[in-house]
């Protein structure tokens, strides 16, 4: 069973400039056997350090580590069964491919005839078998990473782990890349935990996402569920692009107020809304449910309101338009075809069936 779990761990580093400093705080969390799970979040909230604390190349400061049956948190890193691809593949240049896939069995002391059938295995895996003999540097950087996912591959581990391996491929490179890491964990059938900063391959990859900031997770979800009932105005902005918009309203009676506008609520929201009476909430509603009046099919619960426009941009498949809302710019998502300018005057119907609302405080979801 391989299975990683994280009990009350923090991590904190004794820095030089910002003294002591909590890096992840109290982390909990349960990634399943066979489960694809991705660390995401925002530059420096800690998910590369929780990653280095399940290979065991940092030590966490309190709470336990457990990865299949066992407490690892003693145990060196190369007892812990997990292989670790590495954001630069960290490949030897003067190896060939056969050589660097196999470096890690032949320092096992394993047989010849075992490497020899792993290698093979993990080449035809990958498709590989024709660039056995060349140097890396005679390689893509497609080829270099199946390369470096190869070398985890051999060694069979419980867990495998992905400090942000795509980073360094070209977009395009990317988008294929995702597509098969994604069929290599079906084949594979191997518990994945996967660290990166960037929502699209989070989303597409991951069975369920840890969306952190600041060293605290934010939210355990798989992306359906992420997207369509966030947490917090955090998860709600940084999931989803463009991102959700916020909109500044003020609860009276059964209606919500913008600008001075009326949007009466269904009963559920209303009710839920209740002990925020006479007060600001924020109201979040994501680009794609905010429609041009002239090409809307249709929206349940749905409201107008006129704006002039801002500006356009066209996509081809799709035309953001902005337009401001008290001291904030919206963006909605629309149709190609939807008629849009700037200073053109426009009515935009939302659709009221998608939207959340926010404490304003503690920006956490009421509704
Ligand atoms: P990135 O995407 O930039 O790699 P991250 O989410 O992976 O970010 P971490 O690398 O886990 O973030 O770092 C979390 C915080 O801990 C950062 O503020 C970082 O500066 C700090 N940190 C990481 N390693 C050390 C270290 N060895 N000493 C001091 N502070 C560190």
């Amino acid at each position: 069973m391989a299975r990683v779990e994280f009990r009350n761990v923090r991590k904190q580093f004794d820095d030089e400039k910002k003294g002591i400093f909590t890096a992840v705080e109290g982390s909990n969390f349960v990634i399943n056997d066979r489960e694809f799970v991705v660390f995401v979040g925002p530059s420096g909230c800690g998910k590369t350090t929780s990653l280095r604390m399940i290979a065991g190349l940092e030590k966490q400061t309190s709470g336990d580590i457990i990865i299949g049956d066992r407490i690892v948190n003693d145990l060196h890193p190369k007892d812990r069964d997990i292989a670790m691809v590495f954001q630069d593949y960290a490949l030897y240049p003067h190896m060939t491919i056969r050589e660097n896939l196999s470096f890690g069995l032949r320092n096992l002391k394993k047989p010849k005839t075992y490497i020899e059938e792993k290698v093979r295995e993990a080449a035809a895996v990958l498709g590989l078998e024709e660039m056995l003999d060349r140097k890396p540097r005679e390689l893509s950087g497609g080829q270099r990473q199946r390369v470096a996912v190869g070398r985890a591959i051999v060694r069979d581990p419980q867990v495998f782990l992905f400090d942000e391996p795509l980073s360094n491929l070209d977009a395009k490179l990317r988008v294929q890349m995702r597509v098969e890491l994604a069929d290599l964990h079906k084949r594979l059938g191997a518990t994945i935990v996967y660290v990166t900063h960037d929502q699209v391959e989070a989303m597409t990859l991951g069975e369920r996402i840890v969306v952190m900031n600041q060293g605290v997770i934010q939210q355990i979800a798989s992306p359906a569920e992420l997207y369509a009932n966030p947490q917090n105005m955090f998860v709600a902005g940084f999931i989803g692009s463009p991102p959700m918009n916020f909109i500044d309203a003020r609860v009276l009676g059964n209606s919500v107020f913008v600008e001075g506008t009326e949007f009466a609520l269904q009963d559920t929201i209303a009710d839920g809304l209740r002990a925020y009476q006479g007060r600001e909430v924020i109201l979040g509603i994501r680009p794609e449910h905010i429609f041009g009046e002239d090409v809307v099919s249709s929206v349940s619960g749905n409201y107008r309101l006129t704006k002039q426009i801002k500006a356009v941009e066209h996509l081809g498949s799709e035309n953001l338009i902005y337009f401001p809302i008290g001291n904030r710019t919206v963006t909605a998502k629309v149709h190609p075809e939807t008629v849009a300018y700037p200073g053109l005057s426009k009515t935009f119907v939302l659709d009221f069936s998608k939207v959340h609302f926010f404490d304003p405080e503690t920006q956490q979801r009421i509704e």
